[in-house]
């Protein structure tokens, strides 16, 4: 997946909110499909498992189409080609064609670094509808270092430019976390230049591999406050030329976000092999076994999957949250943070300050924030096994 992507861009597609019942909700009308774990970049912020779903176990071409035929049946309009890194499909070509046939709006997150004119030009012919780019800095050295590929930041420029003369419009996302803050407003004008139609300002979210470099990534109090105002101010001074959307770091809240807008509510994503998952991170919840759409009809999964149907609605809810006034507007908040930080899934969230953990939550990122470790961790595939590599350039 790159980095946190949310999904719900597309120009001209309706809001997914509303209309959907607590328990037995309806199907979502987006899907994001992350079709590989397989990526060539490095980011240590990753929100994708540490154990990644090898090739030889991703859903082949024609269960992929087979899964977009059943969603196209089911209702879902959008469909989101996400990862890893999806390019790295040779059959992306082939599936955007089929999602298009069968009606559905695609949309490509990508970090583009093995995107060409040739390969842009077949999955526009193919139907593609939008094209979401990750950024990792405004500055080349610092986003190539981040993203540990050398050429990664000019090849992303030249992509974006490519997308634009295509007609297609863009979306810039940008994770923005302690080491590149600093350059939060050239990244927005950067956005503006590329023609970016649409910005995600995202920080980072610590689950899967980017928990492993929380300390590396954590912004200070003052960056965030920093943070919030530059994308005030950019909101209002550019309304009307670039729409900025801005997720901000948990552990710095004092109520949780409405992750996903519940659990198993308004959202699914398809992993690599076939799992249908209530968000991204959900298997760094180890408790849990997630249905395959190899076993089962989709819409069988999304009603009656124990794993969907363990935090939906209320009724599981531990106190604080059983009887507070904000339980069906938070749904308890992020249940993958609740397992990483308490080791129990069904605990409050500790982004909330009525857990009694978020004092301690709070306390550790400032001291980890203030304590200002650079040296990344990153991963990368070799010999059969993921290997940790620390950083050469701290
Ligand atoms: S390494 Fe970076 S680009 Fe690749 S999937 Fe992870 S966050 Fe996305
Ligand atoms: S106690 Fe639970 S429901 Fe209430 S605000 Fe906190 S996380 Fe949300």
């Amino acid at each position: 997946m790159n980095e946190i992507t949310r999904i719900g861009p597309a120009d001209g597609v309706a809001a997914l909110e509303g209309a959907i019942a607590p328990e037995r909700p309806a199907l979502p009308l987006a899907v994001l499909a992350e079709i590989t774990h397989r990526c060539p970049l490095q980011c240590p912020y990753c929100s994708n498992p540490v154990e990644l779903e090898r090739s030889n176990a991703e859903l082949s071409t024609d269960e992929w189409k087979r899964v977009i035929s059943e969603l196209a049946g089911l209702g879902v309009l959008q469909f989101h080609f996400s990862g890893g890194e999806p390019t790295a499909r040779r059959d992306l070509v082939e599936l955007v064609a089929h999602a298009s046939k069968a009606g559905l709006y695609t949309n490509l997150i990508t970090s583009a670094v093995l995107l060409d004119e040739k390969k842009l030009a077949a999955l526009k012919e193919a139907g593609l509808n939008h094209v979401q780019i990750s950024f990792q800095d405004s500055d080349e050295r610092i986003a190539n270092r981040v993203a540990g590929y050398k050429d990664a930041h000019r090849k992303k420029l030249a992509v974006a430019g490519m997308v634009r003369a295509a007609g297609l419009p863009l979306t810039v996302n940008a994770v923005v976390h302690r080491q590149n803050l600093h350059h939060l407003p050239e990244m927005i004008q950067m956005s503006i230049e590329l023609g970016a139609a649409r910005m995600e300002v995202a920080h980072v979210q610590y689950y899967g591999w980017a928990l492993k470099n929380r300390a590396q990534l954590m912004p200070t109090v003052e960056q965030l406050d920093e943070a919030t105002r530059v994308v005030e101010e950019a909101r209002e001074r550019l309304h009307g030329t670039i729409v900025i959307d801005y997720v901000i770091p948990d552990y710095y809240a004092r109520r949780p976000k409405k992750c996903m807008g519940g659990w198993g509510r308004q959202f699914f994503n398809i992993s690599p092999s076939g799992k249908i998952l209530p968000c991204h991170a959900a298997e760094s919840i180890t408790t849990l076994r997630f249905d395959s759409v190899r076993d089962h009809a989709i819409e069988w999964i999304w009603n009656e999957s124990e794993a969907l149907n363990k935090y939906r609605g209320t009724s599981w809810m531990p106190k604080p949250c059983q009887g507070c006034e904000m339980a069906e507007i938070d749904w308890g908040g992020c249940r993958c943070q609740a397992f990483a930080l308490t080791g129990d899934a069904g605990n409050t969230d500790p982004a909330c300050e009525l857990s009694p953990r978020h004092q301690e939550i709070f306390q550790m990122a400032k001291a980890e924030s203030e304590a200002d470790e650079r040296r990344f961790l990153y991963r990368n595939f070799a010999g059969g096994t993921w290997e940790k590599i620390d950083d050469p350039v701290a």
